[in-house]
């Protein structure tokens, strides 16, 4: 392996941390205010209704210093009591970290098994909740769209099959990287409480994270026992501004207003227009590798393709990280690697943030000259499938 520095910029298609834009990081370079400070109080009350737009919501938000784990620890101490029992779809990796941690935190967490590659089976939701003829799961959790694996679960299908079952559960969605990537309006689809973290489809750095909380589960909030503090909704109320139980990160806000005015000038449905049209043309190239027994999708279910993040498997006796190390060390880009069971097996392309196309075709060249480097088998032109898709839209 070269010792060299590439040179040039870093293309970077990790799944999140992902790409913060020029204009985000300039805003961010300001100097400290305090966070008292009535012209800082505009700020945050401009964010706090931005990412409430984003969210479709017009209910309740609080925010967190720290990344997306803060907001699924506060998501559940703040809606639940020890002992409590609650369901979990598992998707991959990111749905059985959340389980862990429900489970460290002395609830009972229950799982829908599923297969991975396949996706959970809406169904089998129904059947658990349907047969808890006792009503003792309390909540249903879902990753909106599982990172490490790159597969989405349709939040109004796990809605309906909630009501269907006639189950009074709340409905709690993790839209790590789904969130200003992926379709999403809490509101109208009926979730009780939403995680979301700042460092995918908002495209600022790590370290800020929040949770959309529905008017039932503020309810169910006033009765929940799970110990908390730095997390508790109820101290944040009583906080002014209401959210951040301790010093608030200001420059963080300064990066968040101009990454909502980004999101908001492209708007939201050009935002997720994008989102399909990059991620489908990785998925075309990567349809093309998998011929001469190359890599291939890791999800194979067409109806749960995210639009986001793209799993890559690679062929037996072919290390995934190899691969990763020649395309980050010798051509200065950036993939995600596999995560848990999957490391190794899986390298993973991010398309989620400040993208173009020319910056999806350089990463998905790079990946087929890395190819070429470690003598990867694959199906040639995966490229000039992604060109030709690309070619072919608005
Ligand atoms: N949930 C999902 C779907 C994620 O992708 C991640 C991180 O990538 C997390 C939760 C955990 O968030 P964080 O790493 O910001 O703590």
């Amino acid at each position: 392996m070269s010792t060299k520095k590439p040179r040039g910029r870093q293309f970077f298609a990790n799944p999140g941390p992902t790409n913060i834009p020029d204009s985000v990081l300039r805003a961010m370079d300001r100097p400290t205010i305090d966070f008292h400070d009535p012209d800082f109080r505009e700020v945050f009350d401009s964010c706090f209704a931005g990412v409430k737009r984003v969210l479709g919501t017009k209910q309740h938000l609080f925010m967190y210093t720290g990344s997306g784990h803060a907001a699924w620890e506060a998501t559940l101490t703040n809606l639940l009591s020890p002992g409590d029992a609650i369901l979990i779809a598992e998707s991959g990796y990111f749905s059985d970290e959340w389980a862990k941690m429900a489970k460290a935190l002395g609830l009972d967490a229950r799982t829908v098994a599923a297969d991975w590659r396949h996706g959970v089976d809406i169904d089998a939701i129904k059947a658990a909740l349907l047969a808890d003829t006792a009503h003792e799961i309390r909540a249903v959790c879902v990753v909106h769209n599982e990172t490490a694996t790159g597969m989405y679960i349709p939040l109004p299908a796990v809605r309906a099959a909630i009501d269907a079952a006639g189950h009074p559960a709340l409905f709690l969605a993790d839209t790590i990287s789904s969130l200003g990537s992926l379709e999403f309006r809490m509101d109208e689809w009926g979730i009780d409480g939403v995680v979301g973290g700042s460092q995918k489809g908002l495209m600022l750095p790590t370290g800020m994270s929040f949770t959309g909380v529905s008017d039932k589960a503020m309810e169910v909030h006033a009765k929940a026992k799970l110990a908390r503090y730095y997390f508790d909704w109820t101290v944040m109320l009583g906080r002014n501004p209401q959210s951040f139980v301790g010093t608030i990160p200001v420059s963080f806000f300064y990066g968040l207003q101009e990454s909502l005015r980004l999101l908001e000038e492209e708007t939201l449905p050009e935002v997720i227009a994008r989102h399909h049209r990059l991620g489908e043309a990785v998925r075309r190239a990567v349809q093309v590798w998998a011929g001469n027994d190359g890599p291939r999708l890791f999800c194979t279910n067409p109806t749960r393709f995210s639009d986001s993040v793209t799993g890559v498997l690679m062929p037996e006796g072919h290390d995934a990280d190899a691969l990763r190390r020649t395309a980050r060390h010798r051509f200065n880009v950036s993939l995600g690697g596999g995560l848990g069971k999957l490391g190794g097996k899986v390298f993973r392309i991010g398309h989620m943030g400040d993208l173009n196309e020319p910056m999806i075709l350089g990463t998905l060249a790079t990946v087929e000259l890395s190819m070429r480097v470690n003598n990867i088998p694959h199906g040639k032109g995966g490229v000039d499938a992604a060109v030709e898709w690309l070619a072919s839209g608005p």
